[in-house]
C-alpha cells in the first residue's frame, strides 16, 4: 500500500488518541483531537457512541496506532514482527525496540528533527552520516556504539537548528548521547521497553499476528 500523505491529524482522531505525528509542533499548534475526539468522516461520531469494540478491533487499532506513530508500511511492520518473534525475549518488546532503533527515529530522538516524518526526509535527502558514511535509508537499524551525525555541510540547516532550539523539544533519551555543538549523537545501548515512552499495548499486536 502507498504511504499515507493526507492530513496526519485525521490519523490521531481515528485512533482517538494524540499520536504526536507533527512532533514538537503538536505542542504549539491547536490540536483538533481536543475539539473533535472521534473518528473523521460522516459516521465518526455515531461510531464513537456505539457499544464497546470487539477484541479483534482493539488488536487491529493497536497495530495501526504503532504503525502510524513510526510511519511505516504494513509490509515492513509485518517483516519486523516476524524477525522480532525469532529473537530471544518478549516479542512485543523486541518489535518496539526494532522500531526505536530505526535511523529516522534516532534522528528524531536526538532532536535533529521536529517529527519522525521530518527526520525521514532529512535522512532521505542525504544529510545524515552513520559512522562517517552517508546513509539515506530511514529504516537503517542503528546499533549500540554507532555514531549518528548531521553531515558537516548540512550542520546549519534550518530545520535541524529549529528542532534543536525548539522549547517543546523532548529531552534526549537515556540510551542516546548527544553533542549539540557538533550535531552528533551516539547510541549507548539498546533501549528497553521502559525507555520507550509510548502508551501502547504491544501484546495486542502479538495476539493479532498470532491468529
Ligand atoms: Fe495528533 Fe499532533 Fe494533530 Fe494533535 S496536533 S491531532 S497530536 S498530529
Amino acid at each position: 500500500m502507498a504511504r499515507y500523505t493526507g492530513p496526519v491529524c485525521k490519523l490521531c482522531r481515528r485512533e482517538a488518541q494524540k499520536l504526536f505525528l507533527k512532533g514538537t509542533k503538536c505542542y504549539t499548534e491547536k490540536c483538533p483531537i481536543e475539539r473533535r475526539n472521534y473518528a473523521p468522516g460522516q459516521h465518526g461520531l455515531s461510531q464513537a457512541r456505539r457499544r464497546k469494540s470487539s477484541e479483534y478491533a482493539q488488536q487491529l487499532r493497536e497495530k495501526q496506532k504503532v504503525k502510524r506513530i513510526y510511519g511505516v508500511s504494513e509490509r515492513y511492520f509485518r517483516g519486523l514482527f516476524d524477525r522480532a518473534a525469532k529473537l530471544p525475549g518478549v516479542t512485543g518488546e523486541n518489535l518496539l525496540v526494532g522500531l526505536e532503533s530505526r535511523l529516522d527515529n534516532v534522528v528524531y530522538r536526538l532532536g535533529f528533527a521536529a517529527s519522525r516524518k521530518e527526520a525521514r526526509q532529512i535522512v532521505r535527502h542525504r544529510h545524515v552520516e552513520v559512522n562517517g558514511g552517508i546513509v539515506d535509508i530511514p529504516s537503517y537499524p542503528v546499533r549500540p556504539g554507532f555514531e549518528v551525525r548531521i553531515k558537516t555541510a548540512s550542520k546549519e540547516m534550518l530545520p535541524v537548528q529549529a528542532a534543536l532550539e525548539s522549547k517543546t523539544r523532548p529531552t534526549t533519551v537515556r540510551w542516546l548521547a548527544l553533542d549539540e555543538g557538533t550535531r552528533a549523537g551516539r547510541m549507548l545501548e539498546r533501549p528497553t521497553r521502559a525507555d520507550i515512552p509510548l502508551a501502547v499495548q504491544e501484546q495486542l499486536i502479538v495476539e493479532l499476528y498470532s491468529k
